[in-house]
């Protein structure tokens, strides 16, 4: 099972905060991770096995996009800042919109994600 992870400047401690609680889960259910490049650095410090991809300006977000179109994803998450700009919204639109065409579970926010993650890592 492969999950995609992409966190804003604003969010990475989130995300690595997030992953770090489900550690133990995360190993057990046997998952692959890939993440956009920056927040790939973040996990693999924190000491997980991550894929990383470009960075979500130059063109991480719309890779993740196209493994969800090729249903290589079991889900995306996302963890957006609400109060930043980013100068790619169009690809954070698009991947969002891939997710709802092909029907892939993706979350936005720690309490979703934590909800997914518990479904998806149940033995
Ligand atoms: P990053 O990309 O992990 O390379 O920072 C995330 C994003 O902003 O889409």
């Amino acid at each position: 099972m492969k999950i995609a992870l992409i966190a804003h400047d604003g969010k990475k401690a989130d995300m690595v905060h997030f992953l770090s609680g489900f550690r133990d889960r995360l190993l057990q259910a046997d998952v692959e991770l890939v993440a956009t490049g920056t927040t790939g650095s973040h996990i693999e410090k924190a000491g997980f096995e991550v894929q990383k991809l470009l960075s979500g300006p130059i063109g991480g977000d719309a890779q993740i996009a196209a493994m969800a179109a090729q249903k290589e994803l079991a889900m995306v998450v996302f963890f957006r800042d609400p109060l930043d700009k980013h100068p790619h919204e169009p690809d954070v639109q698009m991947l969002m919109r891939i997710c709802d065409v092909h029907n892939i579970p993706l979350a936005t926010n720690p309490a979703s994600a934590a909800l997914m993650f518990k479904a998806f890592t149940q033995t």
